[in-house]
């Protein structure tokens, strides 16, 4: 059991609850500094169908089906002009497809009749878009704009509740709620590291209480397994039992992609000075230590999405949204 327990929420401040809500945050950055939105993507497009299809299934089916989808539908047009029963065999692994085939061509159209086949950078726009609602236009916004948005999916709804940030069931007052608390340049951030920990730790049934590094700062402490041995056996993915070589490397992933990403920054500001750039060094790259910053996990997207893929395909399916 936790030594300090969260004080009881009946005498918790609005002040108290905040600073509470962002130690929450803070503490789930520690431990998820490698978090990211689950499904693959390269640009706005494919993110907005991605999150279409994700609706009842996992990322890592979706994750499955959209390299061959993408590859013959590379855009808003293509995807416009699709053969329905073409496209329904295509994505018929994601379920429900027979709606979804409708949703994303609708989508498609849309996107080109009124948008001149871009995808719209604001919630206004995209929330027109068939099949998109409030969560999956945030999901688009903080991920392929980087425009910060709370994503209420069930994870979120869930945890907001066990860690007392909200009392309601409805997404948009969650998203309301928990926006009025954390600081709004975390708001993309602390969506993907809440479904991580409740994809991971705080699952629906079984949350591992006992092996929760949020447990003295959540009222909610103990209604899972608090056994620090039983709890272990309780979590998922990458942070089960066996599975710390896979931690270190998305870990160092992370790493590597921040790397990355000042590598570009060093090209474009010498690009405007009139010099060459340096060759990227991996070496370089390779010591630098973990990072923990927005940018650098969402550039780790593409290194990181197919070791987690496969290490969730041997886990099995994931609990889902
Ligand atoms: S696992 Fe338990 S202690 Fe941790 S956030 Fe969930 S309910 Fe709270």
């Amino acid at each position: 059991m936790p030594s300090t327990r969260v004080a009881d929420r009946s005498a918790e401040s609005p002040l108290a609850l905040k600073r509470r809500a962002r130690k929450i945050n803070r503490v789930l950055a520690e431990a998820y500094p490698y978090a990211h939105a689950e499904l693959d993507f390269r640009n706005p497009f494919e993110l907005v169908v991605a999150t279409v299809l994700s609706a009842q299934t996992t990322d890592v089916r979706v994750n499955l089906t959209t390299p061959a989808l993408f590859a013959k539908y590379p855009d808003a047009k293509a995807l416009a002009e699709a053969n329905t029963a073409e496209l329904e065999t295509m994505i018929q692994p994601t379920g429900f497809f027979r709606a979804k085939s409708r949703s994303i061509i609708a989508l498609a159209n849309r996107i080109v009749d009124e948008y001149d086949g871009e995808v719209p950078a604001r919630m206004e726009d995209l929330v027109t878009l068939p099949g998109v609602g409030r969560k999956t236009a945030n999901v688009v916004l903080g991920n392929a704009f980087g425009i910060p948005g709370i994503s209420v999916d069930t994870h979120f709804a869930r945890l907001s509740q066990r860690f007392g940030w909200t009392t309601s069931d409805d997404p948009v007052k969650i998203e309301s709620d928990v926006s009025a608390l954390i600081e709004p340049a975390e708001w993309t951030m602390v969506s993907h590291r809440v479904i991580f920990h409740g994809r991971r730790v705080c699952h629906a049934r079984k949350p591992a209480c006992g092996a929760c590094p949020i447990a003295t700062l959540c009222p909610s402490y103990g209604m899972g397994e608090t056994d620090p041995e039983k709890a272990r056996k309780l979590l998922k993915y990458e942070l089960a039992p066996g599975q710390e070589e896979l931690l270190a490397r998305m870990r160092s992933d992370v790493s590597r992609a921040a790397e990355y990403r000042r590598q570009d920054q060093r090209e474009a500001a010498q690009r405007s000075a009139g010099r060459p750039a340096p060759a990227f060094s991996v070496e370089v790259a390779e010591s630098v230590g973990p990072v923990e910053d927005a940018d650098s996990t969402r550039v780790a997207d593409s290194t990181l999405v197919a070791d987690s893929t496969r290490a969730n395909d041997s886990l099995g399916a994931e609990e889902k949204s």
